[in-house]
């Protein structure tokens, strides 16, 4: 486990994408995405150097249903019984009874082709979520902010007291799903439903000014310290805000 801040860990040896284990007051533990089912070992053992069983789980909560990091979700679910938790639109989408959008290769990359091609023939498995959240919710000392556009049931998870933001796949410091170029980039095209609607999401959270300062995304590495202005100017840069947007703190 790679050490981010008090409490706050990014799994290691995870190629594909990023999950973080957080440790609550009261001896709970929470993992922010569960990789890819292809990366299952490696989540297991990160886990097991940590002296975890996944059993002593509290939960895992999904920043969005792609494979990529709910790809573990059933079978840790169905194997261990850790609850998962996830925002309504993509909980519906997960168990079946909403329709997925299928991923396009727009103008990605090949490799970010076959990568929407595997998405769409072998998504994260279905299951019921245990808990389904709601923009304003709070769960395991978490916030949760709706962001949708990567998928529709996209969320930010934002944690007080580490000041701590989940980004998911909303606002990445890598191309995923192999990091091509490192450095904050925009949700990617090929693997977004809505990138309109997701870039909305992205100016109307930094427009509520709150206040962040470690990113963590779903992929590249997190960024530590004085995040939400090192975002800010990216997404000013990108005319994602304007450029006169109030900074705040
Ligand atoms: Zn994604």
């Amino acid at each position: 486990m790679r050490f981010v801040a008090p409490g706050l860990y990014q799994l290691d040896r995870l190629r594909i994408s990023n999950a973080y284990l957080l440790e609550g007051p009261g001896g709970d533990r929470w993992l922010v995405d569960c990789a890819h089912r292809l990366e299952r070992w490696r989540l297991l053992a990160e886990l097991r150097r940590s002296g975890l069983r996944p059993s002593d789980l509290s939960g895992v909560l999904l920043t969005h249903r792609h494979s990529d990091h709910a790809g573990n979700a059933r079978y840790l679910q169905e194997r261990f019984g850790v609850p998962i938790a996830a925002h309504r639109a993509d909980a519906e989408i997960l168990a079946g009874r909403q329709s997925r959008p299928r991923l396009h290769r727009r103008a990605g990359t090949r490799i970010a082709g076959a990568f929407a091609v595997l998405e769409n023939r072998w998504p994260a498995r279905h299951l019921e979520v245990d808990r389904v959240l709601e923009d304003g919710d709070t769960l395991g000392g978490l916030d949760v902010y709706w962001m949708p556009g990567h998928t529709p049931g996209s969320v930010f998870y934002r944690h007080g007291p580490t000041g701590a933001l989940f980004s998911g796949d909303t606002i990445v410091t890598a191309i995923p799903p192999l990091t091509i170029r490192e450095g904050l980039s925009l949700p990617y095209s090929s693997y977004t439903d809505d990138m309109a609607l997701a870039l909305t999401s992205l100016a109307g959270f930094h427009a509520r000014g709150v206040p962040y300062e470690h990113l963590l995304p779903g992929h590249g590495p997190p960024l530590v310290g004085g995040a939400r202005g090192t975002v800010l100017a990216f997404l000013e840069e990108e005319q994602v805000v304007p450029a006169d947007e109030e900074k705040g703190p």
